[in-house]
Parts: C-alpha cells; structure tokens; sequence
C-alpha cells in the first residue's frame, strides 16, 4: 500500500474518520476515564480495552454454570466439554493457519514451556538457541530456564542479537547470517514476531527458512503481533508460536493464551510432551485409562479443561475480530499509524526532539510506534497523561504510542500530536 498525501489539520483527520469503514467499532468498546474524561487509549500493546460484549458472554456461562452445574459439561446450547473449539474459526484467521493448528488454552509463558518441552530438544552438539537482544523478559527467563533445564548454561547456548552500532533495529540479513553461522550447533529460532520495545517486526517467513535450512527448529512468541500484523503461519512452516489474548486481541487482565502448532507435527504421537487429560482423545478421555495418546494437532498440548469464564471473554473480541476481518484490520492500520508517523515528524522530526525507532517500512512495523524523546524525558509524557492520552513510558526515554484500528480514530491521533507539540513548547 502506498500512504495518502497526509495533512497536519483536524479536518483532514475527520475526513479519514468520514471515509473508514471500520468506524463503527470503536463504539463497542469501553474506554476508560483520565482525570474524569474519557481517554484517548494508545496502550492495547499493553493491555486492549474490554469489549461491550464481554459482559453478556460471560454472563451466559454463568447461567449455565448456576441452572445446570455439573451438567453443563455435557448440556445446554455451549457445552464446556468442547469449550475449546470455539475461539478456532477467529484464531485460525487471525494467525493465518488451519484451525486444527490453533488452540486457545493456559497463559503464555507456561505455552511457551510446553511448546520448548517438543520443540527444544538439545543434544550435545545441537543445543544453541538464537533470539533477539532485549526480548521481553519473561521471555529471556523462559530460555535461560530451559537451557538450564538441560544442563546446559545460557552463556554458551544462548545467541542474543543485537542491531549494529548506531542502530535500534536488527536487519533481516543479519539474522539470517548468524543463524547461518550458528548452523552446525543451532538447536533453535526463538525469537518475538513484533518486538514489543521498538515495535519492529521481524521477516517471520525468511527467519523461518534460513532456520530450518540450518536444521534447526524455529518458533515465535506473538504477543505483540497477534491481532496486529498479517501473519500466515501455516504458509511460513512456522514450527510453533504463542501469543497472549490480552494485548491487541482485547479479552482482559491475564486472560487465556493461544497456541500454534504446525500441521506436520499435527499426526506425531511420539512427540515428546508433557501430558494432560485434556490433550487426550475426546472419545476416550472419560475412560479415565492409562496411556496417553494426543488429540490430533494442536489440541493434543492441550494440558487442563478450559477456563470457561476466561474462554467467554476471549470469545466476545474474537467475535469482533471475525467480523471486522484482520485484513480489513491491517489496512486501516497502516493509515493510522502512517497518519502518527506523518503528524510526529512534522513537530518532532526537524529540530531533533523526536526520533521514531521503530522501522518506517510497512512491513517491519505494526501499529505501535516507538519514540526516542531527545530532550524534555518523562515530563513531556506526563504532561500527556494529564491531557487524558495513555501511552507507556520505557525507561530510560522511550514512548510507545500504539493506536489500533478497532477502537482508534484519525482525529484522536491529531489530538494526540497537538497535545505532544505543545508539551514539547513547555518542556523541550
Ligand atoms: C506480554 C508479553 C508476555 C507476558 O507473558 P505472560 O505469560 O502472559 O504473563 C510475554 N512475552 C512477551 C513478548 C510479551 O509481550
């Protein structure tokens, strides 16, 4: 897509407002108040806001949990038993896989141990993993315990890249050159989709090939991607991913992750895992018999029964997400963040106070931009909480502002980079 002839004035924001087709879905969210008025919410990289919807999806499993009990396992419009299979349809959309490579199940860091428990299986002389410098860092726990795990110590197995001197971002060739390096003794790829620090999106696709031509095993935690970005991991032969469901997928604090699994490992029993009743085979799954045999695809790293209550939450956002359609989604996404790269760089950019880290390319970037302010720090962000903006502040200077296509207009990003030029007249 090329962007349009952008304008710094707020008839021509109305007017992108005027023209988007997504519009009407800000209004089936709930937006919470700064200083008494309603905020202008720039922090679903953080946590997205709550759908109207949740309320009533909830509330019906509460009926059932109250009017039949138990029974409701078994019975009943929805029953528990197959709880699982409703987040598929949306999740298999949003992730670009087949449904039977997706399910909704645990929080994301304990998928991403049970994933490494298949997917990182080290030997002697394969046991080194690639990731990015600066990963988030329950991620960085989750590798280094793993390695640990095996016996081995993260110093020598751990690769951590890192972007050249004078650089915030990796370049694509550079990852794939240290994998290529790595080739004789690289267990694994595991790296995030969309860095959640400087917003930039890796070349899933080309990581994924140079990995598996070294012979290694390639997997992507997707909580900064998932609902953000175009992603086709079943075209990409991603081995396995993760995400979370409370970031841009809106389904609330600490709500249920998904997981990935690749359709070639979807018939593959002898696998190793760590088992739960859950990943059984339905039809046996009551017999309550020794012998665990996995579901097919990824249903079989299913673990426990599904948190229904969380699962109805969760539901409610995919629900919008299928209808308003990720592709849908990513177009106006690219507008309105080409919209705040375009409305930063005319107050910020010249005089340098203002430096955006976050790759300008289309697809190296999501809709979060990550901003280095030069001069003015935590002053100039606080000055824009206190105009009812709520972004997130990283130490030592950095505001990652992330407007979304579902809940965010065009004019709230021309409010927002008012707000910013006259904070940076007050404190720059
Ligand atoms: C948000 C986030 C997490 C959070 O992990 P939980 O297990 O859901 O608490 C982990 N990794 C990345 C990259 C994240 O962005």
């Amino acid at each position: 897509m090329t962007l349009p002839n952008y304008q710094y004035s707020k008839e021509f924001a109305r007017e992108m407002d005027k023209k988007d087709p997504l519009r009407k879905f800000k209004d089936r969210f709930i937006f919470p108040k700064v200083g008494g008025r309603e905020a202008i919410y720039f922090c679903g990289n953080s946590l997205g806001l709550q759908p109207k919807a949740v309320k009533e999806y909830v509330q019906k499993e509460l009926v059932q949990w109250g009017d039949k009990a138990v029974d409701g396992h078994f019975d009943g419009e929805q029953p528990w038993f197959n709880v699982h299979e409703r987040a598929k349809k949306a999740l298999a959309h949003i992730i670009g896989a087949r449904e039977h490579e997706v399910v909704a199940m645990n929080s994301l860091t304990c998928n991403l141990h049970q994933l490494m428990v298949s997917f990182y299986q080290p030997t002697g002389e394969r046991f080194k993993i690639i990731t990015e410098a600066g990963a988030f860092p329950s991620d960085m726990y989750m590798l280094e315990s793993q390695v640990n795990f095996h016996g081995f110590s993260p110093e020598e197995a751990i690769i951590e890249l890192s972007p050249r001197d004078g650089e915030h971002t990796l370049r694509t060739k550079d990852i794939i050159d240290a994998i290529e390096k790595n080739a004789n003794d690289l267990a694994l790829v595991m790296m995030s989709g969309l860095q959640y620090y400087t917003g930039q999106v890796f070349d899933m696709q080309q990581i994924t090939q140079a990995g598996h031509r070294a012979g290694a095993m390639v997997g992507f935690d997707l909580a900064h991607a998932a609902g953000n970005v175009l992603l086709h991991l079943h075209d990409w032969e991603v081995d396995f991913a993760s995400w979370c469901s409370y970031k841009y997928l809106n389904s609330g604090p600490g709500n249920v992750s998904g997981i990935f699994v690749h359709e070639k490992y979807a018939d593959q029993p002898g696998l190793k895992r760590f088992a739960g009743w859950w990943g059984h085979v339905e039809e046996e799954r009551f017999q309550m018999e020794k012998g665990f045999k996995p579901m097919y695809g990824a249903d079989g790293w299913q673990v426990s029964n599904g948190n229904v209550l969380g699962m109805a939450a969760h539901q409610a956002s995919l629900d919008i997400f299928y209808e308003a359609n990720i592709h849908q989604l990513r177009k106006k996404s690219e507008l309105l963040t080409g919209y705040l790269d375009f409305l930063i760089r005319e107050i910020g950019g010249q005089n340098g106070v203002l430096e955006i880290i976050t790759p300008k390319e289309l697809d190296q970037r999501g809709c979060q931009l990550s901003l280095l302010v030069h001069k003015g720090g935590k002053a100039v962000f606080d000055e824009l909480y206190q105009h009812g903006i709520v972004g997130d502040w990283r130490n030592p200077n950095v505001i990652r502002i992330a407007p979304t296509p579902l809940y965010n207009s065009f004019e709230e990003v021309f409010r927002f980079a008012e707000i910013l030029n006259q904070s940076l007249d007050k404190f720059a």
